[in-house]
């Protein structure tokens, strides 16, 4: 049995804190056991990490030399694609055709910033005088706390270590409780790839202890946090109380739509994708589903019958469309949101059960659940319930799906079917959701903003942008001539 150590200030070193484990959640075996960081680690690290961006090594080195170690990390999960996927799979059981993409996006993301780094440029404001000159200058904040959650770990952290360190900054990753053995590996990666002792440190622990610590300590200068709202909210209550920026991606209840006039079997498997994927453990995740009456039956008929054929098993096997769920404590959860459906009147027209099969037995399964009956209003239709849960219902014009598609707290994803580009693009334009999918859904690309309107975050990650969100800017003003200041009269 491997034990692994943490990576804490450019040193492999066993964590101070208790003993963790890492298992497989497909039928519970342990994949690793490690020591998690205790307070002490989150000072050392922080510390550490404050000494290396301030170090001229690091503030010295011009953009290309950055870009180089990002580049280098990009090549180094390309080149341990298979393995870093199936790592991944271990750690929180998706199925391997979806980490292998998550994989191939994180080695995206890193080569997108080494790029971004090298042609990041500042700006020469309109001049307004003949006496100064302007300019403005991106410069990195310091210590950078992420956070990340345990459903897509290589992507998400990627997102953040990568434009963080290209900006300039060190990071201290906190990873999941559930899911420490991808951000390790990725420290393993940034060595190898010659990054500077100090500038990212790994430390695995509880949230409420170890997240918590390293938000509030005062040498750390912005939270960059993925997760749920509740703590997310948590988190910018910290931030504010130490005047620090926050980039947070927090929870969905997204809408997806099926006009009149949609391709009804491009619609009806782009909402499978979108809701069943991942076994629905996705912020984004379409998991409201509204359909124009004329096609809700055939829709629904059709989904359901996608539905049953997709395959649900052990997510190291080839086919497999369903792993299991993370935990029995969430697939609990996923349960009672779906009995508590059934309580306000909804019906199960497929799934809202655990597998039969008893080779499942040890893992937390739960079948693709389409649930019907019920409004907007229902609880289902309003929580997050982060399982391979959908909740169908019809509309009948426009302006009510409009209405049902932005009544929700949440606002980060929303799906659009339909034939009428014109007619999507208007509707686009009127939902409350920081990305939306016309003909796709759960499509992406690292050059495009992602982020949440309303209770699903602040801020986005990804594009140009996600460099200069680890940035903050000075103002230069460069006198063009001799005179001494003088008093306006
Ligand atoms: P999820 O529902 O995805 O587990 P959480 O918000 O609970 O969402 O967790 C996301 C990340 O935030 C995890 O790394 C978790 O350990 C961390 N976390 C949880 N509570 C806190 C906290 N009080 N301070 C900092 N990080 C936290």
């Amino acid at each position: 049995m491997e034990t692994l150590k943490i990576f804490l200030a450019g040193r492999w070193r066993e964590g101070r804190g208790e003993l963790m484990q890492s298992r497989f959640p497909a039928d519970g075996s342990l994949n690793a056991e490690l020591h998690a960081a205790n307070l002490d680690d989150v000072n050392d690290a922080v510390a550490a990490a404050e000494r290396a961006w301030r170090a001229p090594e690091w503030r010295q080195q011009l953009p290309h030399q950055r870009a180089a170690i990002l580049q280098r990390v990009s090549e180094l999960i390309v080149e341990q694609l298979e393995p870093l996927a199936q790592l991944q799979t271990r750690d929180n059981g998706k199925p391997l055709a979806e980490t292998r993409g998550l994989v191939a996006s994180a080695a995206a993301t890193a080569r997108y910033f080494a790029a971004a780094c090298e042609v990041l440029e500042g700006e020469l404001p309109t001049q307004r005088s003949h006496d100064a000159m302007t300019l403005s200058q991106y410069q990195p904040l310091g210590v950078i706390a992420a956070i990340t959650p345990w459903n897509s770990p290589i992507a998400s952290e990627m997102q953040k270590v990568a434009p963080a360190l290209a900006a300039g900054n060190a990071v201290i990753l906190k990873p999941a409780e559930a899911t420490p053995l991808m951000a390790l590996k990725l420290a393993e990666l940034f060595e190898q790839a010659g990054l500077p002792a100090g500038l990212l440190s790994v430390l695995p622990g509880k949230g409420s202890v170890i997240g918590e610590a390293l938000a509030r300590h005062p040498l750390v200068k912005k939270i960059s946090f993925t997760g749920g709202t509740s703590t997310g909210r948590h988190l910018a209550h910290v931030a504010a109380e130490k005047l620090i920026p926050t980039s947070l991606e927090l929870g969905g209840k997204s809408p997806t739509m099926v006009l009149a006039d949609a391709d009804l079997e491009q619609a009806a498997r782009g909402i499978c994708y979108g809701i069943f994927s991942s076994a629905g453990q996705a912020c984004i995740a379409g998991s409201r589903l509204f359909v124009h009456r004329s096609l809700y039956q055939p829709l629904l008929a059709r989904l359901c019958e996608l539905a049953s054929g997709l395959r649900v098993g052990n997510p190291l096997q080839p086919g497999v469309h369903l792993g299991p769920l993370i935990n029995a404590r969430h697939r609990q959860s996923v349960a009672d949101y779906v009995a508590l459906a059934q309580q306000e009147g909804g019906r199960v027209l497929i799934g809202g059960e655990i597998p039969a099969d008893p080779q499942l037995a040890n893992g937390s399964y739960y079948l693709p659940t389409i649930i019907e009956g019920l409004n907007n209003e229902a609880r289902v239709c309003q929580e997050e319930i982060f399982g391979p849960v959908l909740v169908a219902m019809p509309f009948d014009d426009e302006a009510q799906l409009i209405e049902m598609a932005n009544d929700s707290v949440y606002g980060l994803a929303a799906g659009i079917w339909s034939r009428d580009f014109p007619r999507a693009m208007a509707l686009a334009s009127q939902l409350e959701t920081g990305t939306v999918w016309i003909n796709t859904y759960k499509t992406f690309s690292i050059s495009t903003p992602f982020g949440g309107f309303k209770h699903s975050g602040l801020g986005r990650e990804k594009g140009l942008h996600g460099i200069k969100a680890y940035m903050q800017q000075k103002s230069v003003y460069l006198a063009l001539n001799h005179q001494i200041n003088r008093w306006s009269d």
